[in-house]
């Protein structure tokens, strides 16, 4: 009987995982998605339960109370813009898990053949995504040198690492009685995660996270081969494989290959084009800025990583209500990799209530540029650099970006002329078109907001 309720709890789940993935996919269902997740993991841990014949209650409670009172507040208290660093650290716990399970079924049991193949893969992954993850957590929260750190033959070191990492594998699984290798098997590996990561730039983090996400799913679905648990398989391999195409698109939007995000050391050249030559710039008021908005029809609004920093989303909201109440069309350009997480600006702008449907993609949206008045560009910086398109000796050559410099009107809110992720400086600012309004974004947008409201008091 226990055995069919388990079975019926463990259906359910991945039923459950993988809805919500589906829903997770769309901002109008993101919400129910994480719910239902959610529901699916309880079934999965109640069904887990169940299934045990031998289970130490007060230890499970223990550790569920433990893991609670780290998780909850870590949840509450990381803000937003700190989301990458929250995923690295859940990251790094997970595989820590599966690698600590791996590691006590191998001590307990002494498994062999097929079992022991996948025990060593998933102590491998397990343990390399554990101190990769740290390392990305540390470089996101500026406790690490966010450059790449590099030196002479880095990739024949990391090459070697992991070299001997996988020979120890294969002798344990060859003869698994040899216990005394394990410690160093599980120490090189972990010693693989921090050389991979090392050489990569703190900006490319989310990417690299989203790629240990792809890792600690597979060390959970070799988890899965080790226990005879179909649903952490079920749950790894979905795991495992949106963490891969996540990587692959946040990869794309940026026009750079896996590779180059992981052995490129991106970040490097950082500021060296920003500092050139002073070129004249025009700049204006918030009170010049709402005039010109106000006379506008219609108005593009382009959201990047210094919104979200800002934390400017509220009050965006405010000026797109007064806008539209006065007759302007106001729209939202995403970029795929604007801000510093996929997803970053839908998140932001869904948690001001802004309409769903005002939120438009890029391909949608870089056709209507030559006919918008003003494209207001706020805290965003390569994601509207015509260097993509124009310089083929850019490092974002061939990034898509969102055409803000096809309108009629380019206004720019940032605190000064500092470049972006990518480290470069940005001909739209210099355009005869282009207005800069310099300052904080939530501040100068909370001025356009205060001018646009006594002018329709007025
Ligand atoms: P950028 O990083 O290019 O530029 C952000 C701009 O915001 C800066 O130029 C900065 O200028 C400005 N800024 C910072 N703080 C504030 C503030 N408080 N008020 C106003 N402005 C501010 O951001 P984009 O969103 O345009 O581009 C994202 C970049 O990140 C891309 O290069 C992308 O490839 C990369 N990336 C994105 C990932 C993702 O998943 N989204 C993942 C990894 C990388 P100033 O200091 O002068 O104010």
């Amino acid at each position: 009987m226990t055995a069919h309720i388990y079975a019926v709890c463990y259906l359910i789940a991945a039923g459950s995982f993988i809805l919500a993935l589906k829903w997770m996919s769309s901002p109008a269902t993101a919400r129910p998605g994480v719910l239902i997740g959610q529901a699916g993991m309880l079934l999965a841990v109640i069904g887990t339960l169940l299934r045990q014949e031998v289970v130490d209650f007060p230890l499970v409670l223990g550790g569920l109370a433990l893991g609670a009172a780290i998780g909850a507040p870590l949840a509450y208290l990381m803000p937003m813009t700190a989301v990458p660093q929250l995923t690295a650290l859940s990251h790094a716990f997970g595989a820590l898990a599966a690698a600590l399970v791996g590691t006590a079924e191998y001590y307990h049991h002494t498994p062999h053949g097929f079992t022991m193949f996948a025990i060593a893969l998933e102590v491998l992954l397990g343990f390399l995504t554990f101190t990769a993850s740290l390392m990305a957590f540390g470089k996101l929260q500026e406790l690490l040198p966010g450059r790449p750190i590099t030196y002479a033959g880095q990739n024949f070191v990391n090459i070697a690492i992991l070299a001997g990492g996988v020979v120890c594998a294969l002798m344990l699984i060859s003869d698994p009685s040899r216990s005394g290798i394990f410690p160093a098997f599980a120490a090189l590996s972990m010693l693989f995660g921090i050389s991979l990561i090392a050489p990569i730039g703190g900006a490319d983090m989310p990417t690299v996270i989203a790629f240990l996400n792809a890792t600690a799913g597979l060390a959970a679905a070799a988890l899965g081969f080790a226990l005879d648990n179909k649903l952490l398989i079920v749950a790894g391999a979905l795991e495992g494989a949106s963490g891969l195409i996540l990587s692959i698109v946040m990869c794309r939007a940026m026009n750079r290959s896996f590779a180059n995000v992981l052995f490129g050391a991106f970040g490097t050249i950082q500021t060296s084009a920003a500092q050139g030559e002073q070129k004249p710039v025009r700049s204006a008021s918030a009170e010049e800025a709402a005039s010109i908005l106000d006379a506008a029809r219609s108005v593009i609004v382009i959201p990047g990583y210094g919104m979200a920093v800002a934390q400017a989303q509220h009050k965006l909201r405010e000026m797109h209500d007064l806008l539209s109440k006065r007759g302007v069309e106001v729209k939202f350009a995403i970029h795929p990799v604007a801000g510093r997480m996929p997803g970053h600006m839908n998140v932001l702008l869904a948690e001001a209530d802004i309409p769903y449907d005002k939120l438009v993609e890029m391909e949608d949206i870089n056709g209507d540029f030559p006919m918008c008045d003003v494209a207001l560009v706020i805290g965003a910086n390569d994601v509207v650099n015509p260097a993509a398109r124009n310089d083929p000796k850019s490092p974002i050559a061939g990034m898509p970006i969102l055409d803000a410099d096809r309108a009629r009107t380019v206004m720019v809110i940032k605190r000064g002329m500092s470049p972006g992720f990518a480290g470069i400086d940005n001909e739209l600012y210099y355009m005869d078109k282009t207005l800069m309004l310099f300052g904080d974004a939530k501040s100068f947008v909370a001025n356009i907001v205060k001018e646009l409201g006594a002018a329709a008091h007025a």
